[in-house]
């Protein structure tokens, strides 16, 4: 099955099973708390809060999302992107534990025919319902089910208090023994990357409140969430989702643009799928109107952005080259979201600007960088340092970050970040003072009498235990 194939599959599987089906909801969400959906359920979090009754109570999606707390990930292990789909079914108050399972059960082996031994769950620690679920109901080996903690089996509340609930996780056994310190007695609770976390089903049944007591929910639900690409891997027997044809034109293309060949050198297959990846999030992104900028979610594409440029250089490229591998992302996209196609020379002309606006100074700022490491005796960046590069060579911490660590380097983030801070403070002195002058007194007040409200979303989103 191709990956289309397989959305569809996934779709229609869950319309047939009374769900209603509905499109992708922007990557930008509504919830002020959240910079980017990260996870199908965001769209549908004030129905999981109780705080608005549902239209249908069981609904499935193929959700864009991105999650910025991934980005050191890609290229680096096989099943992390930035930009994903995540495919989902969802319960409210509907359909339950049993429900799920079956579900995601009969969707794997018997829609996808993913053979069954190769397939591991986990469930959390107490939760005996799923895990005789498991046992019992699917008939599912008892040696194959593992009781997880917290960390990977819970989740929620968002915030201090809020809903939760425990969770069961497929896995999917790559058979890449290769990689397991004892393969014989390896199982996903390793983590050494034989495993692939394909599925996460969400019992969403407790409320929590601030003092972190628990009391059931009057509604029980279901959110899940199954990555296309990690289940493309799956289906098409391929170890990294860069190896699916979800990426497959995308890859050739950059091949085509560098002369180089993917699955030849560790080295630059990171460049490649850095390239392949950050194209997809810029081209999403832009789509829906972000623009670079020096803050919140237009600076996420930045370092996206530049993060990828970058990777273009360490391939050997310094004139701009993204917009030829983004034109294919668009074709690749366009009739399952028409609004890349919509905005393409929009798309194409942010991303023109951006690769012209860094390009003239990466150089610049890596030869100093590079300078900086040359002749340092502790194998540490400064935070005043970082600062200076992102200051006036527009480099985003990330890429500081990323070569200082091809060097053995590590930057003083709490410095930069602190550097940062005055600098911001500087300037909001700045424009406070001036525009305070020429400002009717009314506006004046306002000013200064009105608390600022506190921007919750970066600590939000880079913690996703609170997502899913
Ligand atoms: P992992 O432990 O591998 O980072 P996760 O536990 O953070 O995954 P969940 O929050 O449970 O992931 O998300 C549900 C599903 O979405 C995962 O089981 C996986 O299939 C997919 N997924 C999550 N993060 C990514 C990502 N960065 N790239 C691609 N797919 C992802
Ligand atoms: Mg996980
Ligand atoms: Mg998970
Ligand atoms: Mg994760």
């Amino acid at each position: 099955m191709n990956s289309k194939e397989i959305r569809k599959a996934f779709l229609d599987y869950f319309e047939k099973n009374d769900h209603k089906i509905m499109k992708s909801f922007p990557l930008i969400p509504s919830d002020p708390q959240l910079l980017f959906t990260v996870a199908g359920m965001v769209p549908f979090k004030p129905i999981f809060w109780g705080k608005v009754e549902p239209t249908y109570t069981k609904i499935a999606t193929c959700q864009k999302c991105l999650r910025t707390n991934d980005i050191e990930n890609v290229g680096r292990t096989a099943r992390h992107q930035t930009f994903f789909e995540m495919l989902g079914n969802f319960s409210f108050g509907d359909y339950f534990k049993e429900g799920a399972i079956k579900f995601a059960w009969e969707f794997l082996t018997e829609v996808l025919k993913l053979p069954k031994e190769k397939l591991w769950v986990s469930v959390y620690l107490d939760d005996d319902d799923a895990y005789n679920i498991w046992k019992n109901v699917i008939g599912f080996p008892e040696e194959k089910i593992i009781r997880m903690g917290k960390e990977d089996n819970w989740w929620g509340p968002v915030g201090p208090s809020g809903p939760c609930g425990p969770c069961s996780e497929i896995y999917y056994d790559t058979g890449r023994t290769d990689l397991c310190s004892n393969p014989e007695k390896c199982t996903p609770e390793d983590d050494c990357g034989r495993y692939v976390e394909i599925w996460n089903l969400v019992f969403t049944e407790y409320y929590q409140d601030e003092n972190g007591n628990l009391s059931p929910l009057p509604r029980k639900n279901i959110d899940t969430g199954a990555g296309l690409e990690r289940i493309t891997a799956a289906v098409q027997g391929v170890y990294d989702n860069f190896e699916t044809d979800l990426f497959t034109p995308i890859i050739n293309k950059i091949e085509n643009i560098f002369n180089i060949k993917f699955r030849e050198n560790e080295k630059t297959d990171v460049s490649i799928k850095v390239i392949a990846d950050h194209s997809r999030a810029v081209s999403f992104l832009v789509s829906e109107g972000i623009l670079p900028s020096n803050e919140g979610r237009g600076y996420v594409l930045r370092r996206i952005l530049r993060r990828a440029l970058r990777h273009g250089a360490l391939l050997g490229k310094k004139e701009p080259f993204l917009n030829e591998v983004i034109e294919v992302v668009l074709n690749s996209y366009g009739d399952i979201y028409p609004e890349i196609i919509e905005k393409s020379s929009f798309i194409k002309n942010i991303v023109e600007a951006e690769e012209k606006r860094f390009l003239e100074t990466l150089d610049k700022g890596t030869e100093k960088l590079i300078n900086y490491i040359n002749n340092s005796k502790e194998k540490k960046i400064d935070g005043r340092f970082a600062f200076e590069l992102y200051d006036t060579y527009g480099f985003p911490l990330d890429i500081t970050k990323e070569i200082a660590e091809e060097h053995g380097f590590k930057v003083d983030e709490n410095d930069f970040n602190k550097q940062m801070e005055l600098q911001r403070k500087r300037a909001r002195e700045a424009a406070g003072e001036k525009e305070y002058t020429k400002m009717n007194p009314a506006f004046k007040f306002i000013g200064e009498n009105l608390k600022s409200t506190k921007f919750t979303g970066y600590e939000k989103i880079e913690d996703e235990s609170i997502i899913l």
